[in-house]
């Protein structure tokens, strides 16, 4: 018989009742170190107090008026992201696929609105991950993701990771947009060198065509920088942010220039909840203490620490671990040993982290994570791949 809840996910028995900076408490009273922060959503721990008290002070006001309206809340955000990035304006969503869906829209609007009306196509990398909308499985492409969805929206097509020359040849009068994650998430923690990013940007304006980057998982503040493109130096005509910058609250957002926006006038695009007072306060909370240099700075200190410590697990375990990959802490370690074997042995040590694909074990941990914590988890890592040894 199907469960109450509709059974897509694969879940771990354990459900939590508490949460405190990078811990959480189970039913049972156990307590588990979370390296996964709902998936790089909790980039200031769990129960933050600066957030609870944006989130509970907003709530005693005002949750929700319609788009209708002006919304002081979402014009402060708007306004924190636009002094702080590449971008000239922000459409707030409830979600990273919403985001997604909307960068699509945009940069096909763009075109048309350009005269350029069959410039349709939006080029995706192999291993991406983009939502899961009947679009952004469309744009990702993947197997696994697209089976028995069919027809998917036409006009997307997925090159391999890390092939430029792919991308030259690929580019054609036909195309709108470049789509990728300057750090791979789902696809197994894949930085995009800069020299690459540096490219794509280049052809991206020999040809006309728009860059989206997706930064839903790799942006605010996780590489230590505010965003993951910033280390490069290159920087996109359209944005997706989400996870972080709810700090767990749902809420995502689009960024992008004047010129990539010009095309979404009023009544093209709309959302219900999208930038409502709850989420739009607490995003600017999260910006207010995530965009500043000495929090950067200390995000990529943190991830120094954590590297040094994994680089050693690697050393001492060549059989279980293999490489650590990443930038700042969006980090994996890739695992000569099944992943989902050392996900579980990790529970059994009271530490959550997340599988990818291409066999990495992520560790997406909260932004603040105490130094101890970090030694601790080191610690329980270890003794993770210990049981793996044993078995
Ligand atoms: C999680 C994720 C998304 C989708 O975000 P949702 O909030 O789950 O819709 C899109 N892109 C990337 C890179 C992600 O990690």
């Amino acid at each position: 018989m199907i469960t109450a809840v509709l059974p897509t996910y694969n879940r771990a028995p354990m459900a939590f009742v508490k949460g405190e900076g990078s811990w959480l408490t189970a039913e049972d009273g156990s307590r588990y170190l979370d390296l996964g922060a709902g998936i790089a959503v909790n980039a200031l721990g769990h129960a933050n107090p600066a957030l609870v008290a944006a989130l509970t002070e907003q709530a005693g006001q005002l949750w929700h008026v319609s788009n209708l309206y002006r919304i002081p809340q979402q014009e402060k955000l708007a306004q924190m992201l636009v002094d702080k990035t590449f971008a000239d304006t922000v459409f707030f969503t409830n979600s990273g696929t919403e985001a997604c869906e909307l960068a699509i829209k945009m940069a096909r609007k763009y075109h048309y609105d350009n005269d350029m009306a069959d410039r349709v196509e939006i080029i995706a990398f192999e291993g991406a991950f983009h939502g899961r909308s009947t679009g952004a499985i469309a744009a990702a492409g993947s197997e696994k993701m697209v089976k028995g969805f069919g027809p998917l929206m036409p006009g997307f097509k997925q090159l391999k990771w890390g092939d430029h020359d792919a991308i030259r040849a690929a580019i054609s009068t036909r195309t709108c947009a470049v789509i990728i994650e300057p750090v791979q998430g789902e696809g197994g923690i894949r930085v995009v060198p800069d020299q690459c990013l540096k490219g794509l940007r280049d052809l991206c304006d020999e040809t006309g065509t728009l860059l989206i980057f997706d930064e839903v998982q790799c942006g605010v503040g996780r590489t230590g920088k505010l965003f993951a493109h910033e280390w490069a130096g290159v920087y996109p005509d359209i944005m997706m942010v989400a996870k972080g910058i709810g700090g767990g609250f749902p809420l995502g957002a689009v960024l992008a220039t004047e010129n990539a926006a010009s095309g979404m006038v009023a009544g093209t695009h709309g959302s219900t909840y999208g930038g409502n007072p709850l989420g739009c306060a607490v995003g600017a909370k999260v910006m207010e203490i995530v965009a500043d240099d000495a929090f950067l700075d200390a995000v990529s200190r943190k991830a120094a620490q954590f590297r040094q410590g994994l680089e050693g697990l690697v050393a001492s375990h060549p059989t279980v671990f293999e490489a650590v990959r990443g930038q700042g802490l969006i980090l994996g370690l890739k695992c000569k040993a099944a992943t989902t074997d050392v996900v579980k042995a990790a529970y059994a040590e009271h530490l959550l982290t997340v599988p990818a694909a291409d066999n990495v074990l992520r560790l997406l941990p909260a932004l603040n994570i105490p130094d101890a914590d970090i030694t601790e988890a080191l610690a329980r890592l270890d003794r993770t791949a210990l049981r793996i040894e044993a078995a």
